[in-house]
């Protein structure tokens, strides 16, 4: 097969092992720059330029958007489905789950247990919001945040209106979360190919961190998730039609707790915790769609 890595970076970790894995596998692997590529629209026939020449002989997508460029990456992707080439996640999918609010509320309807989050408009009703979510210490995220940057925990009804104000300021769109303390500084990320948990870790913040993300100095160890937790993932990555995805949880004293859903997870992290090629899974997941 031709298989098309959308990567704006082949020297990435998750970029190279999935060339890796795809040639091991006798495929020919190919690592594109979505932003490098033109979309050509036109009845009946629409294609994609890249460098010299038309993108029409790909038989497979593996998107690795990253956040900052989801428009014009995802239009790529796009393209590509009206091509009729298998993607292992589609555009629609992608976009929606770079939204966490919209996230959070399709998860919530189909079941999926997560802290008390709001979302509100009306800044100055603080003391109502922290009541909504359990009172403080609460939870105040940035909605376009990644990496645990934007993440901030409020032990106090005045942090938490002095935080609220700085966001607003900012015009910054922020949720408020009820604060999981059982969850002391860790969560448990599942990386879920083909709608099955294929890998997991528990990772756990520096001393006197609340936020685990490796990004922000956290560690990261094999776990074997207990039911509820697989369950948790694999109705996760159904309810956002999200095949190939990272999902991040707490563990609470009422079962597990939905952080959010990665279209875009990465595999260093959770390969060396855990010692399992995540890269081929993903190949084979494509080989089983397309034969
Ligand atoms: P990001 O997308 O920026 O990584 P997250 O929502 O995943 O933001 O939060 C970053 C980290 O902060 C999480 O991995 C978790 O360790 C911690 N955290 C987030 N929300 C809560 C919460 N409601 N209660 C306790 N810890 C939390």
């Amino acid at each position: 097969m031709n298989i098309v890595i959308l990567s704006r970076n082949g020297n990435l970790y998750s970029t190279k092992r999935l060339v890796e894995e795809g040639e091991k596998r006798n495929h020919v692997v190919e690592v594109i720059d979505p932003l490098k590529c033109d979309i050509i629209i036109e009845k009946e026939k629409p294609t994609i330029y890249y460098k010299d020449r038309y993108l029409d002989y790909v038989d497979a997508i593996i998107p690795r958007i990253g956040a900052t460029v989801t428009f014009y990456g995802c239009a790529v992707v796009r393209q590509f489905e009206m091509m009729n080439i298998f993607t292992t996640v589609t555009s629609d999918a992608i976009v929606r789950s770079r939204d966490k609010l919209r996230s959070l509320q399709r998860l919530s309807k189909a079941g999926i247990g997560m802290p008390k989050t709001v979302f509100t408009n009306y800044s100055r009703d603080v003391e109502e919001v922290i009541e909504h979510v359990g009172g403080t210490p609460v939870i105040i995220k940035l909605l376009e945040g990644t990496q645990g940057l934007g993440v901030v925990l409020a032990e106090t009804k005045s942090a938490a209106e002095s935080v609220l104000e700085a966001f607003n300021g900012l015009q910054a769109r922020v949720i408020v979360q009820e604060f999981i303390k059982e969850a002391k500084g860790a969560d448990l990320r599942a990386l879920v190919v083909d709608g099955h948990v294929v890998g997991a870790m528990k990772r756990q913040g520096k001393d006197g961190e609340f936020r685990s993300n490796l990004h922000r100095g956290g560690t990261a160890e094999i776990v074997k998730l207990n039911e509820a937790e697989l369950k948790l993932a694999m109705k996760a990555s159904r309810a956002l039609k999200l095949p190939v995805c990272g999902v991040d949880m707490l563990q609470s004293a009422r079962g597990p707790l939905l952080l959010e859903v990665n279209s875009t997870p990465g595999l260093e992290g959770i390969e060396s915790a855990t010692g399992k090629n995540i890269a081929r899974a993903i190949i084979t997941f494509i080989e089983r769609n397309r034969s």
